[in-house]
């Protein structure tokens, strides 16, 4: 064997030995509460799909018929000639939604994140994150170059210690003061839990940092127009960039920045990862467009009520089932084993049951503190919850 094949072998065996592989496992059919994993069928208690729409015919017929009007390919990056009237629709719907003056697209949150952070700073500058914020804010970060500080989870206080060490920091041969952005999320994605976003706003106002909040669980969910967290706590106004995704509560694909209209000329002509990439396939910004529509209409209001009935009684049969719940506010509920190989055959055993509720592990969340994560949906019933009951108990007895 060349040593090429080798070497990824033994990678490949020491990700098994230490309890890390992952795989893919086949779901044969549309995104819901019944898949099939594997051929198998299977209760679903894992998806993003908060309000059920992935596969909702208002969101699929607006996809076809975007196919069928402007056809299956963008054909270049929006810039050269691929900014289509589906693309130009759902920013401005997007804005509407949000009330900003603009908004911008994006093909995926991950693209976002990559694309705006290094569009606003550079070596010369300093962007503090939160200690669990999402890989694509770390890898920004990263490749924007700048001195990267990162504050203990939703700890202002240890907030307030970076940006006084940012604002009194002498930036030798730089040619300005520094830029500090904070980053962090609203709902985060491995925990459930909510950011102090009102000390978070106040702190960075007071040391005049930027702030860029990830609302990718939050959109949808939270706010009198369901546009976030931000908007719950009517702090919308004082955070200078909103990113969001469109493959979450949105149920299509897709990643969002919305604020000024200067901050969108901007990442127009800086975000590398818009600018050199083709742009989104018409049926994805239709879809998009549709489900922003959904979420901001009755109907939108009705699943979120139905969403946050079903995620408390589904914290009711974790702790039924005898299960410790951290004090969460949003439908993902970590369920924390801790070691890795035991949080794989808890999964494994609730697949015995027919629930599939994936184990995640290093480096989603760090070594250690693996765990089953659990997300609840609008479109999940009282029977569903009582069957994910039977099955944690079941399964954890045996494991
Ligand atoms: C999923 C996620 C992203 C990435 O969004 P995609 O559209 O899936 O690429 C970004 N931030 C957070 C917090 C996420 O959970």
């Amino acid at each position: 064997m060349n040593s090429f094949e080798k070497q990824l072998l033994e990678q490949l065996d020491q990700l098994r030995g230490a309890g890390l592989y992952r795989e893919l496992r086949d779901i044969g059919s549309p995104q819901g509460v019944r898949i099939t994993v594997d051929g198998r069928p299977m209760l679903n208690f894992s998806s993003n799909d908060y309000l059920g729409l992935a596969n909702e015919p208002a969101l699929a017929e607006a996809a076809a018929n975007a196919a069928r009007d402007f056809g299956a390919g963008s054909g270049a990056s929006r810039l050269i000639c691929g900014s289509l009237t589906p693309h130009r629709e759902l920013e401005e719907t997007l804005a509407a939604f949000k009330a900003t003056e603009a908004a911008l697209s994006f093909s995926s949150g991950y693209a976002t994140a990559l694309g705006t952070i290094p569009a606003l700073l550079d070596k010369d500058d300093v962007i503090i994150v939160d200690k669990l914020v999402h890989a694509c804010i770390i890898d920004g970060a990263r490749l924007c170059g700048a001195k990267l500080r990162v504050f203990a989870h939703n700890d202002a206080d240890d907030l307030e210690k970076k940006l006084k060490w940012a604002s009194s920091r002498p930036a030798p041969g730089a040619s300005r003061l520094p830029r500090v952005l904070v980053v962090t999320e609203s709902v985060f994605s491995m925990d459930g839990d909510l950011a102090p976003l009102r000390d978070i706003v106040e702190l960075k106002d007071r040391y005049g940092a930027w702030l860029m909040l990830d609302e990718a669980h939050a959109t949808g969910l939270f706010g009198e127009h369901r546009r976030g967290l931000a908007e719950a706590c009517e702090l919308a106004g004082r955070v200078e960039i909103q990113m969001g995704t469109l493959g979450k509560a949105l149920g299509a694909a897709g990643g969002y920045i919305c604020g000024s209209r200067a901050l969108i000329d901007l990442l127009i002509n800086r975000a590398r990862s818009f600018i050199f990439s083709t742009a989104p396939v018409p049926a994805a910004a239709a879809a998009a467009t549709a489900a922003i529509r959904f979420v901001q209409s009755r109907e939108g209001e009705v699943r979120r009520a139905q969403l946050w009935q079903q995620v408390d009684a589904a914290k009711n049969a974790v702790i039924n089932s005898g299960r410790a719940l951290p004090p969460v506010q949003s439908p993902i509920l970590p369920l924390v084993i801790g070691d890795e190989s035991d949080a794989i055959n808890a999964a494994a055993a609730l697949r015995e049951q027919g629930v599939f509720i994936p184990a995640i592990r290093y480096p989603t969340v760090a070594k250690g503190e693996a765990r089953l994560r659990l997300t609840v949906t609008a479109a999940h019933s009282g029977a569903d919850i009582a069957e994910l009951q039977r099955a944690l108990t079941t399964a954890f007895r045996e494991t």
